[in-house]
């Protein structure tokens, strides 16, 4: 895996030249010079890198490949797709939505009052509005509200209640009404760890009895011109075709049976999300197995073959797909700031006059391994580890003894790794795994990827540098919250292997792939440890620019968030410092200087230069 996967996970957005990971796009420049300019300006923790030619990328693919497929089977239904803004609300993810997809009427999906709001500041009139989730009758009446406006909004009613919720504001007001749309139960559900969505059991939708019951409420209450949609999402991630091949079956009936019975403005299938994108490094963990092509093409003749046999007209088909629009337009990239072995240095080594025998023979096989028993002697070191530390316990060995017998296993270690490099060797891998680097990052896992937290969902990861050299340190990593939730191991049979950096004297990052879906408003403050700073980065044919750096919040906001009053920590701490004895004067206001700056800096750590 000497390449990371890129080639699996990257859709050809990022590839490796020279040592480097670079952006495939116009003058294709390196992710590390991307990180370097930002932190030019001082600024220092993690960053998420936005890409919005990929998000411009991803929605070209998902119309271009819905037009194809319904000129190929000459499907007589237009398609439209929205956002759904719970994956991504952030407002330059939703800049970049909004500027490149002018050309489609994309519109924007809400699930809530928050999100409603948001959708109807943003989305273009005429461009569809769909609104899904559970409501109360202040939130349909808002969608009312957003009728009125002009918007083309359709209110999809997850049950019965919310349906009557729609008749009495119909009846009192004289507001718009809103398109009517059903989400129906579907039987058939998804898989995959985020499948709640779809099944007989699922949280949401209409079973077929609701279903009529809704239809009759409808034209009693001369509203069945408004019911224009049923709706279904079979839940994220869907790992294969036939999942949505069923489900589409059996909505694509549903839809027919409720024309037959008198449904005579509903026109539109609204299918949800699902659309997969891959996450895996490996050959061996690959979950996506179709492509957009063959999503679409499914889609189309699934529902044209449905309709053509009840002779029913095609309907217009409406995806709120956000995954695959968001997720690969996000870049986390993460500074190492330590190697845990980087504490065992042999200048830390202090030779006794006469040390135990033990620490004797691995003062030998440090100073004369070589080649050929590089592989042996790192073994015997690792047993006389256990050796040591068993000793040490029982009151045998003392703690500069301990120290010496540590610092000159991982020494053996280091080097023997080093002389092995170019070796293939079974026994050595088995080795390597016992021995994973921890690898401390710059950043909060869960913060900003708390569905490894709480998923165990993998996303890509690699250094943005040294790829010319083969990396010799099998890793794990840990972030920098005090929780041991907050680590990364891998698994044996797909390791992670890292280089060994001299941290001193250079600097070096790893970038996380793929998490610009979710991640980002799912993400929690463990240890107060906020959004990181976040930009854009806009590539041109000679060069890149950075838009929007919104740096991560200030110690000081950060706090103020949780609802403490800023200007009262200021004017306390100011004064338990003023109020303390200073040997100058001087040293005291440069105190109180120091004090300010660092509460107006952001709560990541600055070890790296
Ligand atoms: C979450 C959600 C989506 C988005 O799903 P993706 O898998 O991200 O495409 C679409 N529709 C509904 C109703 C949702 O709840």
């Amino acid at each position: 895996m000497r390449n990371y996967g890129i080639d699996i996970f990257s859709d050809n957005n990022f590839i490796i030249e020279k040592d480097k990971v670079v952006v495939k796009h116009k003058s294709q420049p390196s992710i590390f010079s991307i990180t370097e300019k930002i932190r030019a300006s001082g600024i220092r923790g993690p960053l998420i890198l936005r890409f919005p030619h990929i998000i411009k990328k991803q929605i070209d693919s998902l119309f271009i490949n819905f037009h194809e497929s319904i000129k190929e089977y000459e499907y007589k239904g237009d398609f439209r797709a929205v956002f759904p803004l719970k994956v991504n609300q952030y407002p330059n993810v939703l800049k970049s939505i909004l500027e490149s997809s002018k050309e489609y009427n994309y519109g924007l999906e809400a699930g809530s009052k928050a999100e409603l709001i948001l959708a109807m500041n943003l989305t273009p009139v005429g461009s569809p509005i769909t609104v899904n989730g559970f409501k109360d009758e202040e939130m349909i009446n808002l969608g009312f509200i957003a009728a009125q406006m002009g918007h083309n909004i359709t209110i999809t009613i997850e049950g019965i209640n919310e349906l009557e919720s729609i008749i009495n504001i119909a009846n009192q007001s004289t507001l718009k009404v809103p398109n009517i749309g059903i989400r129906v139960r579907l039987h058939s559900g998804g898989t995959g760890v985020w499948a709640k969505s779809g099944g007989m059991e699922s949280k949401f939708g209409l079973t077929s009895t609701e279903l009529l019951e809704a239809i009759k409420l409808l034209k009693e209450n001369s509203l069945i011109d408004s019911f224009k949609m049923i709706h279904f999402h079979i839940g994220s991630q869907m790992s294969h075709i036939k999942i949505l091949k069923k489900a589409l079956r059996e909505a694509g009936n549903i839809y027919a049976e409720l024309k037959m019975l008198g449904s005579v403005g509903l026109d539109s299938i609204n299918i949800g999300g699902g659309l997969a994108i891959e996450y895996a490094q490996h050959t061996s963990k690959i979950t996506t197995t179709y492509d957009i092509n063959e999503f679409s093409n499914s889609v189309i003749f699934t529902l044209m073959e449905i309709m053509d046999k009840k002779d029913v007209k095609h309907p217009h088909i409406y995806t709120e797909s956000g995954r695959y629009v968001v997720a690969a337009h996000g870049v986390l990239v993460a500074p190492v700031i330590e190697l845990f072995s980087a504490d065992y240095q042999e200048k830390s080594l202090i030779k006794k006059e006469s040390n135990p025998p033990i620490i004797d023979e691995l003062y030998i096989l440090n100073s004369t391994l070589k080649m050929d028993n590089a592989l042996e002697f790192m073994h015997d070191s690792i047993d006389h580890l256990e050796s040591i530390l068993t000793l040490f316990d029982l009151g045998y060995l003392d703690l500069q003894d301990r120290s010496n017998g540590e610092i000159l296993v991982h020494q053996i270690i280091k080097k023997a790794l080093l002389i092995l490099k170019d070796e293939k060797n079974p026994e050595l891998e088995r080795l390597q795994e016992r021995l994973q680097e921890k690898y401390l990052i710059n950043s909060s896992i869960f913060q900003s990827m708390p569905d490894f937290w709480g998923l165990k969902q993998h996303f890509p990861v690699m250094p943005i540098t040294k790829l010319d050299t083969k990396p010799i340190r099998s890793a794990a990593l840990w972030d920098i919250t005090c929780d041991s939730d907050g680590e990364i191991e891998f698994d044996p049979s797909t390791p992670l292997y890292l280089h060994d950096v001299d941290l001193d004297n250079e600097e070096y990052f790893l970038a996380f792939f793929n998490v610009g879906a979710y991640q980002e408003t799912l993400g929690m403050k463990h240890n107060l440890f906020t959004h990181p700073t976040e930009c854009s980065v806009i590539i041109s044919d000679d060069g890149f620019k950075l838009e929007n750096i919104n740096e991560s919040s200030s110690i000081l906001d950060i706090l103020s968030d949780l609802g403490y009053d800023k200007n009262q920590i200021l004017r306390n701490l100011k004064s338990k410092l003023s109020h303390s004895d200073f040997v100058t004067e001087e040293e005291k206001s440069d105190t109180i200087q120091q004090l300010e700056i660092f509460l107006y800096q952001n709560g990541y750590l600055r070890t790296t230069y």
